[in-house]
């Protein structure tokens, strides 16, 4: 039986994955494939982890062992590990990591590779953390890289990360405060005050209803009780609230003070995150753009409320990773939890990316999208990729259609 993803909408095509334990059976496995791609937590909804009649290499036999260097307020670790799984040492240790995603149950390198983010007008996505990584390339040769704009949001296209050194801040907490219903009036009125309300700020909306549902407020201080017009919940909330999903698999809420990594994601590790049995898409819009966007949004209200368990607004700090969708100034983030109606999903995308395409639109790498954008260092990139992998072993058709802009 073949695998998937952990949606399970993508079934892999791959004609066997293959575990090593050590680095040297990374390098002997990529020199002797034609066709390979190195494979994370399967979090991804597209086929940017797959490889059409190849290998695909799972790192998670790997050696576990994590190296915290408290001068230089770094952690390096395996490509395979976990932010759940770090979070620990690095705040035993008096440390954090700045920021973390929704959910703490993917890899480090497949993160990174697809500039998977959390939120914070301030904060950057994730690949901004990494300040070094080492990767095997097509050859078989480990290549070391030491803050380098290109390969850290890699795609999977340029080799297969065995290690990352990530960059640390010192500890902190956080009180998560939930508010229900804000007005669209307000949030358009107050956009700058409400993502400064707090250091991560989340909006949930299905943009069909008359309020914005909730607000998530992730922060060092109290909100005021009466949040632009939102009211505080009375329990706890699930993203999805609005469509009855119960709260269970969600961090704390209600103003309960903790420290950052059981604070900044949404969902608990040991549960399974989000809903489970959905899809996602993600667009990236400049921050000028964003009222524009989110009315644009709201004017596909009707189509896009039938589909959604719930939709997410959030902001990122621009960053100058070649392939970040944040590669040269702060964008907001417009994010779909969707119903799992893939086909009916994969209709209205092109619908979506028109309407979004005045804005300079960017989807996000690891979901589900039609048209990808183009990016001011892709020629770079593409170069980068060529020089690495001249015969062409990463380039899945993902990559094919993505990057190298084949149909
Ligand atoms: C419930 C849920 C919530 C989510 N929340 C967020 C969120 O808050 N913010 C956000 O931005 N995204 C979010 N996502 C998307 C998710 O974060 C990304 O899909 C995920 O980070 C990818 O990591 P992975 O380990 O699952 O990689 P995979 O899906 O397994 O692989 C993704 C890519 O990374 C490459 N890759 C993996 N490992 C390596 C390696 N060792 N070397 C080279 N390339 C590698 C693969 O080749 C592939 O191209 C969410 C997804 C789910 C399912």
């Amino acid at each position: 039986m073949r695998e998937t993803n952990w949606a399970g909408n993508q079934t892999f095509t791959a004609e066997r994955i293959l575990r090593p334990r050590t680095v040297e059976q990374v390098q002997e496995a990529v020199a002797a494939a034609t066709a390979v791609k190195a494979l994370g937590s399967r979090h991804c909804f597209n086929d940017i982890a797959d490889c059409p009649g190849g290998v695909q290499i799972d790192l998670a036999g790997l050696d576990p062992v994590t190296e915290l260097d408290s001068d230089a307020a770094t952690i390096t670790v395996p490509a395979a590990a976990r932010y759940g799984d770090i979070a620990e040492r690095v705040h035993a240790a008096g440390f954090a990591l700045a920021n973390l995603a929704s959910l703490p149950h993917c890899t480090v390198a497949g993160t990174v590779a697809t500039a998977t983010h959390g939120s914070g007008r301030r904060n950057q996505g994730l690949a901004s953390a990494v300040s070094g990584l080492e990767l095997v390339t097509a050859d078989g040769e480990v290549k070391t890289y030491t803050h380098h704009d290109g390969v850290v949001v890699g795609l999977g296209a340029l080799g297969v990360v065995t290690r990352l050194t990530l960059d640390l801040v010192p500890a902190f907490d956080l009180r998560q405060d939930v508010f229900d219903g804000l007005p669209w009036a307000s949030a358009y009125e107050h956009f700058e005050e409400i993502q400064a309300a707090g250091y991560s700020v989340s909006l949930f909306t299905n943009w069909a209803r008359d309020t914005i549902d909730q607000v998530w407020v992730k922060g060092p201080g109290r909100p005021g009780a009466d949040f632009f017009g939102a009211k505080a919940a009375d329990g706890p909330r699930h993203p999805a609230h609005a469509a009855g999903i119960p709260a269970d698999n969600c961090t704390r809420q209600l103003g309960v003070p903790g420290p950052w990594h059981e604070r900044i994601p949404h969902f608990r590790l040991d549960f399974t995150p989000s809903v489970g049995n959905e899809l996602q898409t993600e667009y990236f819009v400049p921050i000028r753009h964003a009222e524009a966007a989110m009315e644009t949004m709201r004017g596909l209200g009707h189509r896009l409320a039938p589909l959604l368990l719930t939709s997410e607004i959030r902001m990122i700090a621009a960053d100058e990773l070649w392939l970040s969708p944040f590669h040269g100034g702060d964008r907001l983030a417009l994010h779909f939890t969707w119903q799992p109606e893939p086909d009916a999903v994969r209709a209205l995308l092109p619908v979506m990316e028109e309407r979004l395409a005045p804005f300079d639109v960017r989807p996000h790498w690891g979901k589900l999208f039609d048209q990808a954008a183009d990016y001011p260092r892709l020629g770079d990139f593409r170069e980068l990729a060529d020089e690495l992998d001249p015969g062409g072993k990463f380039r899945s058709p993902f990559v094919r259609r993505h990057v190298f802009g084949e149909r």
